[in-house]
């Protein structure tokens, strides 16, 4: 009997169905309004709670598949059914990442739920590392976080930038530094519970694409979280501090763990988008008659269609693979997490326009939803980091080097 396949299981098979039917009957009719409106789409996720697509539990269950892919086919069915809504359903995951990454069991069950709630009463979550000076460069974030011995509490001050869901997240992991001359090795993330005093939202940013999700700067203003708020606790940051101060090697950075966990699920976003465009030009392609004939029977655009449908199956296997490997243990030896977001980030990009190219003028205009998701697109060549930053891990993995 072969142990090797690419078949779906029917538990897979049947996730895939439940997701898909929500992303076409409830999110695809309502893309356009939120990308308009440019708000949190509060009575998406509700119905989403509602069936508890947008819950802890589900979140669990995808993540507890033994073959590492149900979290995979979740987000590229939701992406297909419109990116912006998906990330305001799956913009809580990233803080669920940065707990599960580096909190201890109990913090994990205490604070995971809460990034969601329940139908009655939603909550969200946000992750915060990225700030004004500090982008691909995580290692010179500002954020400081000070321990004060007589209370027991953490306090943080900073500004983040970029936020997912930030300001108007119930839990915020904020990632800081607890000794900046230690660089990221110094950094630990912080869980903000719900209403702590002093966390405010700054600036909402206006949004080329993914405008259905709620991108804002988060300050921090002496914001005083117990002690029992740090991840992973105060015992193994101390040791781990104590190692890097002797310029030992430390197995985990604070941000960077919960990127090389999240980045193939975020390459499984951008290829929803792109199979949405690439389905869409393909219908449209068969139906648009020039010349006489479907625009199809022309070569230029038939072969078109042939290398995006090509393209978007390699990405989708780097992603299964990287998936697979991180539900196996197997460590990312050659950057395979990098590898699979970097392909589907540029491969969506790339599909999305190619797209456009099909409708002529009809994909430029917003009466088509073509055009959005190109715009959509391309937030996945910059966020959890860029093209070239990819490349760079890649690169450093492959050779030894390390490559600036
Ligand atoms: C919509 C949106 C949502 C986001 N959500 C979150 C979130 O929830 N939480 C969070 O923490 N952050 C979030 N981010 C931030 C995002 O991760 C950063 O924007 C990203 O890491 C890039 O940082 P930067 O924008 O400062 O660009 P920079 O780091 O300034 O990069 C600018 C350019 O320089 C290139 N560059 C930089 N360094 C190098 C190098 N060494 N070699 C080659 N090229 C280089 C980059 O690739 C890029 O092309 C979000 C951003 C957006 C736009």
């Amino acid at each position: 009997m072969a142990d090797f396949s690419l078949d779906l299981n029917e538990d897979q098979l049947q996730i895939q169905k439940w997701v898909h039917d929500f992303a076409e009957g409830v999110i695809r009719p309502a893309a356009e309004e939120w990308d308009e409106r440019e708000e949190t789409p509060w009575p998406i996720i509700q119905e989403a709670a509602n069936i508890g697509l947008y819950s802890w539990e589900f979140v669990a269950n995808a993540f507890a598949d033994p073959l590492g892919l149900t979290f995979a086919i979740t987000s590229e069915e939701l992406t297909w059914g419109d990116a912006g809504i998906a990330m305001a359903i799956l913009g809580s995951t990233l803080a669920v990442s940065g707990i599960a990454g580096n909190g201890t069991p109990e913090q994990i069950a205490e604070w995971v739920p809460q990034c969601f709630g329940t139908p009655d009463k939603i909550q969200l979550g946000a992750f915060a590392v990225s700030e004004p000076d500090a982008g691909s460069d995580v290692s010179s974030l500002r954020t400081r976080a000070v321990y004060d011995a007589a209370t027991d509490e953490w306090v943080l001050n900073g500004t983040k930038t970029w936020i997912t869901n930030g300001g108007i997240a119930d839990v915020h992991v904020i990632v800081a530094a607890v000794e900046p001359e230690l660089k990221a090795r110094g950094h630990a993330s912080f869980v903000v519970p719900p209403g702590t005093p002093g966390l405010r939202m700054g600036q909402k940013f206006k949004k080329h694409g993914i405008r259905a999700s709620h991108t804002a700067e988060v300050i921090l203003d002496d914001v005083r979280v117990p002690g029992s708020c740090l991840l992973g606790g105060k015992e193994k940051l101390d040791e781990r501090l104590a190692r890097a101060r002797e310029g030992k090697s430390t197995k985990t950075q604070a941000a960077m763990s919960t990127f090389e966990a999240s980045r193939p699920l975020v390459g499984a976003q951008a290829l929803g988008i792109a199979r949405a465009a690439y389905e869409y030009s393909l219908d449209y392609a068969k139906e648009r008659q020039q010349f006489g004939r479907a625009i199809i029977e022309n070569q230029a655009i038939a072969f078109k269609l042939a290398d995006m449908k090509t393209e978007i199956d390699a990405a989708r296997l780097l992603v299964w693979r990287a998936c697979w490997m991180a539900s196996q243990r197997k460590a990312f030896l050659n950057g395979e997490g990098s590898m699979s977001k970097l392909k589907a980030g540029e491969v969506a990009v790339w599909v999305t326009e190619q797209a456009i190219q099909i409708l002529g003028g009809y994909g430029y205009v917003r009466e088509y939803p073509v055009e959005r998701w190109h715009r959509d697109a391309k937030i996945y060549t910059i966020f959890e980091g860029t093209s070239e930053i990819q490349r760079l891990v890649i690169a450093r993995n492959i050779s030894g080097i390390h490559i600036k």
